[in-house]
């Protein structure tokens, strides 16, 4: 039973090492092409060199009993005539096969009608060569045959003595032992050239990778640096071959030059949406100005002013955002870090937004005492911006509900709405520049697409995390998470008020 187990352990651990192996080969990977190039290129160099030896030695081995059968088949006609002028040609041939014959060699006569005229000693053929008498298609140069499970080197000559045709003359010499030790060799030979296939395979595709390791480490390195950190950004690579050493200063110089091209960008923006927001701010005054004081206003004029000042408002806070995000990137913003009693500081905040939005706001805090370090302004605007989103993505008679719960050492608040939700494939993208789940919806809300990406980065900015909880026609919840400080007291408010 507990070997059972083991088995099916170790099965399913060659299993998952398999498929691991499985992930890491890519077909169009440099390390692949190499590898299987010059493995490519072995395998033929090896097959080439096995492939020749083999012929070589087949071909010394062969060539010497090939000279013997040669020399007999020469001489043979010659020793029949000798014998035939003492005996009787029948009695001349058998006298002329027992001179030549050998334990290798087997002799043999057939007339025209393929009778047998002589032949070598009967229990000799009968034990090694009984189908042998039975040929028929007999080459006339030495060929190696298999006969019986044995290899024999054949060939056949026309015997002619003193003008008279006999006859074919056949000569069969047994190479077996010479044979079997040539095949084996052979496949030795091929077993090694394969295993050395195997061998140079493995450590090319070690030797390769190793080679290759420079190069990845540029890419994990690289994959690593964003716009933030383009200046201080720098390549290290230990003893890396010229050509990847060139690489990478070539591409250090080109992060100089990215970094030159990206402050430039966050200079002008921060510049532009300075400028602009000053007299977009103005415009905004006289229009609210106007509105309010305009009783004698028409319809049309009434509805007209106040899409331009909500216009205007939208683009002001498109450029609020914008230089937040400037002073992000360009590590110009600076949070004012101080301990803050989240259970005050939610009911300030809710009563902020419920002026605001008009809307149900629910507060659900905590009997215990929750301190946080961060900076109090920031932290309003994330609040703000997640209740304003809420209220923006949920029906008028929603509430949204603003929670304060203790989670381990952590300190949770969570923004809840039961609105349209985010499907779940957008969830990750969420907080990403720009990023809307929906283009017209969020233009008609007024969203510029910043606010969470904002959001997630003042968070993060003061030591926290933000997290969602979003299914779609259902609700969102968004939380922020922020470490609890050492002094929160249980069932007992502090007095430190946020400045
Ligand atoms: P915007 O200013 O367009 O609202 P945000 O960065 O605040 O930009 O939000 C990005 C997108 O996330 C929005 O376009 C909206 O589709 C979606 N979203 C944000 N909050 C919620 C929410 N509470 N419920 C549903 N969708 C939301």
């Amino acid at each position: 039973m507990a070997s059972n187990k083991n088995i099916m352990k170790f099965f399913t651990h060659l299993r998952k090492k398999i498929s691991e192996f499985k992930k890491q080969i890519d077909p169009s990977s440099l390390r692949m092409r190499l590898t299987v190039g010059v493995v490519t290129l072995s395998a033929l160099g090896l097959g080439g060199v096995a492939i020749w030896t083999s012929l070589r030695m087949q071909n010394i081995l062969v060539v010497t009993h090939k000279q013997n059968i040669q020399y007999i088949a020469d001489r043979f006609p010659h020793d029949v005539e000798i014998y035939s002028d003492m005996v009787l040609l029948p009695n001349a041939m058998q006298k002329a096969i027992d001179r030549r014959t050998t334990a290798n060699i087997l002799l043999w006569i057939k007339n025209q009608d393929g009778i047998v005229l002589a032949q070598s000693d009967p229990i000799e053929m009968g034990i090694k060569g009984r189908d042998l008498l039975s040929l028929t298609q007999v080459p006339p140069i030495p060929e190696i045959k298999q006969v019986e499970g044995r290899y024999w080197l054949l060939c056949a000559t026309p015997l002619e003595v003193k003008g008279n045709r006999l006859g074919k003359f056949y000569i069969a010499q047994d190479i077996t032992g010479d044979q079997t030790m040539f095949l084996r060799l052979i496949r030795n030979l091929s077993i090694a050239s394969l295993l050395s296939i195997a061998g140079i395979t493995v450590a090319l595709a070690i030797y390769v990778g190793r080679s290759l390791q420079p190069l990845q480490r540029i890419s994990k390195l690289t994959e690593k640096i964003s716009a933030e950190d383009l200046k201080e950004a720098h390549i290290d690579l230990e003893n890396p071959p010229s050509e990847v050493k060139e690489l990478a200063q070539t591409f250090e110089k080109m992060l100089v030059r990215l970094s030159d091209a990206w402050e430039h960008q966050q200079q002008l923006l921060s510049n532009v949406s300075h400028e602009l927001r000053t007299p977009l701010t103005i415009v905004s005054g006289y229009l609210q100005s106007t509105l309010r004081r305009g009783h004698n206003l028409t319809q049309p004029q009434r509805e007209a002013l106040e899409i331009a000042s909500s216009e205007a408002n939208r683009t002001i806070q498109l450029m609020q955002d914008l230089l937040d995000l400037a002073r992000v990137d360009s590590g110009r913003m600076h949070f004012q870090i101080e301990a803050i009693v989240l259970n005050d500081f939610i009911e300030e905040i809710v009563g902020m937004a419920r002026e605001y939005c008009n809307r149900t706001v629910n507060v659900k805090s905590s009997s215990k005492t929750m301190i946080v370090k961060a900076d109090i302004n920031r932290l309003k605007q994330v609040l703000l911006n997640l209740i304003d989103n809420a209220v923006k993505y949920s029906d008028d008679r929603e509430p949204v509900t603003v929670k304060l719960a203790r989670q381990g050492a952590k300190v949770a608040i969570q923004v809840s709405d039961r609105g349209i939700g985010i499907p779940l494939a957008q969830q990750a993208r969420i907080f990403e520049r720009f990023y809307r789940v929906d283009d017209d919806r969020s233009r008609a809300t007024g969203g510029t697409g910043l606010g969470l990406s904002i959001v997630k980065t003042l968070v993060e900015g003061m030591g926290g995390s933000i997290s969602l909880r979003s299914q779609q026609g259902v609700g969102s919840t968004f939380t922020v998470t922020f470490p609890l400080t050492s002094s929160s007291v249980s069932n007992n408010y502090l007095t430190l008020k946020s400045k």
